[in-house]
């Protein structure tokens, strides 16, 4: 099956907002193996949107819309894609019923535009809008599937994925089981990866391998296509060991991880609590930790300590050591991530120092990054030379400290 996806509006066109509708389609459709060869931006237009679709029936047999679903007169892609293919659109009492029930419960008159946003394509599957007041739609057509997707993120998201996607792996699977699974690498990059494992990659066909490198890190996506979930198996465990024989040391986590809910698990599983003295990260450290839901079972808390004055006067550290090692330094970064591990009690200390940038700070040059990690069997600090802008360093130290807490916490 190949795919395209049209975003409909103008705001996309007129650089106002990005298209990361299209990024989060995508990435499902990849996961279910189906292609995806285009992405349309299409404005507020029903001439240019209806080229836009004939366009794509010419190389695609599904064609997902996301946009272009609500109230207003210049919302018209159910239109458009209705005259298109000869059809019409009729209401849909359980969407009408839902955005009655939405105005009768924030007690505001329902405008009579409202109501357009109940009609729906006739003969389509309507995909139950929870988060919004537009449905969205399944229509199947001459051999083609269209699926029409609501523009706001919150919305499209949980629709797609709860809606949307089951029907088509419902529709795939008269045909195949096809099965992902995500190796998450941290600490080598896209290119290295790729060379590593360049005649595994090299090989591929059944299942597919494919590396995506983004946000700091490094996945594969290991893809298997076959008729029974025991097969699709077998051929996954199979590509993953050979991989992992070469490049295991660089796994962190599977499918849904991140670098912070896979230090919540380890430390969880432990039975371990944390807590961070962070510096150039300014909380972004225990904010990344807090992002995973049950972090409060394992991180306990913190201090931000920017200057010097708070170093000294909210974790004790003596000012010789700042005066003779520098405030960006392997000692201070362990003695922050040992005073903050006595002040809270925790089993691990985190100390976080650096020059974030652009200026060089404490005597080193920007970039620089001191990681203290500090448990019951001692202390352990990791230097860092970063090459970004001032926030991506202060990120890219965030997750630095996690990995180096990971590997700290894998035996
Ligand atoms: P609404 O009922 O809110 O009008 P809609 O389905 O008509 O929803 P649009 O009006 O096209 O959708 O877009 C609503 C908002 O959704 C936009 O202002 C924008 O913030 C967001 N949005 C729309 N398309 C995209 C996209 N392709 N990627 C990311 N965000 C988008």
């Amino acid at each position: 099956m190949n795919a395209e996806i049209i975003a409909v509006g103008s705001e996309l066109l007129l650089g106002q907002i990005t298209n990361t509708n299209a990024r989060f389609v995508s990435g499902h459709l990849a996961e279910l193996g189906i292609n995806v060869y285009y992405h349309t931006a299409v404005g507020d237009n029903p001439e240019r949107l209806e080229q836009a679709i004939q366009i794509a029936e010419g190389r695609a047999d599904l064609i997902i819309f996301s946009g272009g679903l609500g109230p207003t007169k210049d919302d018209l892609t159910k239109e458009t894609i209705a005259r298109h293919l000869g059809t019409t659109l009729e209401k849909d009492e359980h969407a009408m019923n839902s955005i009655e029930a939405y105005f009768e419960r924030v007690k505001r008159p329902m405008t009579e535009n409202n109501k357009k946003q109940a009609m729906v394509l006739k003969g389509s599957e309507v995909l139950v809008n929870d988060n919004g007041m537009a449905p969205g739609m399944f229509y199947m057509h001459e051999g083609r599937v269209y699926i029409l997707l609501p523009g706001p993120p919150h919305e499209i998201e949980p629709m797609f994925q709860f809606e949307a996607k089951p029907k088509l792996i419902r529709m795939l699977n008269k045909e195949n089981v096809i099965i992902s699974h995500v190796l998450r690498f941290y600490g080598i990059g896209e290119a290295a990866l790729e060379d590593l494992l360049d005649s595994i990659l090299e090989k591929q066909t059944n299942p597919t391998i494919a590396p995506l490198a983004s946000a700091d890190e490094v996945t594969l996506r290991i893809t298997a296509k076959t008729d029974t979930t025991e097969q699709a198996w077998q051929l996954i465990n199979e590509a993953k060991r050979e991989i992992l024989e070469v490049v295991g040391q660089y796994l962190y986590g599977y499918d849904d991880d991140s670098l912070a809910s896979r230090a919540v698990d380890l430390l969880k599983q432990e039975n371990k609590t944390i807590s961070a003295a962070e510096s150039l990260t300014a909380g972004l450290f225990q904010s990344e930790l807090a992002s995973v839901s049950g972090a409060s079972a394992v991180l306990s808390g913190g201090v931000i300590v920017y200057n010097e004055e708070t170093k000294i006067s909210q974790l004790g550290i003596a000012a010789e050591l700042l005066d003779s090692h520098g405030v960006v330094s392997e000692e201070t970064a362990i003695a922050m991530a040992d005073a903050v591990r006595k002040k809270f009690g925790t089993d691990y200390g985190i100390g976080l120092t650096g020059a974030a940038g652009p200026d060089a700070h404490g005597g080193e040059p920007a970039g620089t990054v001191w990681i203290g990690i500090a448990s019951e069997s001692g202390s352990e600090a990791y230097r860092l030379q970063l090459s970004g802008m001032r926030n991506t360093n202060r990120i890219r130290a965030v997750k630095l400290a996690l990995h180096y807490l990971i590997r700290t916490l894998t035996p």
